[in-house]
């Protein structure tokens, strides 16, 4: 069993166009830790730094990433949205889209970052690993192919889809959207194709405002594969693992996929600023092993996890650590610090009646297929 953990210390680098005392960040000067945005790089950081200190990251093949290439992004992105986002990149940075500020060197860093997902997606499809992690920064999901957006300036996880779908590896993929947020640029990749289904769990009306609907369910070639589970605030860990046994895992199993990709965001974590739905590291060790199980019985176990969002820096190291314990199938875990609160705070079997019943209505919606225009 080998499972692999991609990172880069230049992603940590990504920046909002911030100096280091008087000097612009960019080449050797190392931004301070950024203000302003809630995306930083301390989440990840000390995500990495936990495996190390508990041990894991020694049972783990640790591997760096190539930047990926101009081809491979030309196919998800236009070469107009590239040259717009390089030379910007070049001049020391900007904003594109909504809420991607970056600063000099961005566009690398990103190429880096896509690079990492592309790694992963490669070693598992290829064998060479059983499963891996991916810790992406600057994030992918949001990203549309020509319309940055959510901190999200590439889409890794379709680059790196594309990139081992041109090799003629994994014909057919899931994605697993975990992101407290819609993946609302993966959908809009993926939305007329059959190939590729898209599945997002998310605060519904969080971010963005106006997408993720469970009526949004693909076109032309790609109806029906596309789910979008919207959830109302406070589900919890119990209502987490109802939606993935009655939605999720039904409409992986009838698609069959060659490989599981999850876009792995830890927002949707009880002490995250930027969402109200009360999930724990254990919900999302849970879902991992929901998924490794399904996707042993599928597709020889391959799973990768792009990491998307999480804002947490105390929470998020915990819940990725979760994470990876599952997927290295580890003794070695990282106890969550706030597990004896969380348990007070809701108890597992407490799940409310209005949150069961929310989704075994959308479980019988996505029983049926989807209407045609
Ligand atoms: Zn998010």
């Amino acid at each position: 069993m080998a499972t692999g953990f991609f990172w880069a210390e230049e992603t940590f680098w990504h920046s909002g166009g911030n100096y280091a005392l008087t000097l612009p960040v960019g080449g050797l000067v190392q931004p301070l830790v950024a203000g302003g945005l809630p995306e930083g790089p301390e989440t990840k950081r000390r995500f990495r730094n936990l495996l190390d200190v508990t041990g894991l990251s020694k049972d783990l093949v640790m591997s760096g990433a190539d930047y990926v290439t101009w081809d491979d992004l030309l196919r998800v992105h236009p070469e107009s949205y590239l040259t717009e986002f390089k030379s910007a990149s070049d001049a020391g940075g900007g904003e594109l889209g909504l809420r991607t500020p970056f600063g000099p060197g961005a566009f690398e860093i990103a190429s880096r970052s896509a690079g990492l997902a592309k790694a992963a997606v490669a070693a598992v499809a290829k064998g060479e690993l059983d499963n891996a992690y991916a810790l992406c920064r600057p994030p992918g999901h949001h990203c549309l192919p020509d319309w940055p957006n959510g901190f999200c300036l590439l889409n890794n996880i379709a680059i790196a889809i594309e990139a081992a779908q041109a090799e003629g590896d994994i014909p057919r993929v899931a994605v697993l959207d975990w992101d407290v947020h819609h993946g609302n640029g993966t959908e809009a990749v993926y939305y007329e194709r059959s190939d590729v289904l898209t599945i997002s769990l998310h605060q519904e009306k969080n971010y963005p405002l106006d997408t993720g609907d469970v009526e949004d369910r693909g076109r032309g070639e790609g109806l029906g594969a596309n789910i979008n589970v919207p959830l109302p605030p406070g589900m919890g860990h119990a209502g987490y693992l109802l939606a993935m046994e009655e939605i999720v895992l039904p409409a992986l199993r009838a698609f069959n996929p060659d490989m599981i990709v999850v876009a792995c965001g830890f927002d949707a974590a009880a002490f995250d600023p930027l969402s109200r739905m009360m999930a724990t590291a254990e919900t999302f060790a849970a879902m991992t092993r929901q998924i490794m199980t399904l996707a042993d019985e599928f597709c020889d176990g391959r799973v990768v996890c792009v990491h998307e969002g999480g804002y947490s820096e105390a929470y998020v190291p915990f819940c990725g650590h979760a994470v990876m314990t599952e997927l290295a199938q580890s003794d070695i875990s990282a106890p969550d610090p706030m597990e004896a609160t969380l348990r007070v705070r809701q108890p597992n079997a407490r799940l409310q009646d209005f949150h069961a019943e929310l989704i075994r209505e959308m479980a019988e919606t996505f029983k049926n297929p989807p209407p045609k225009g």
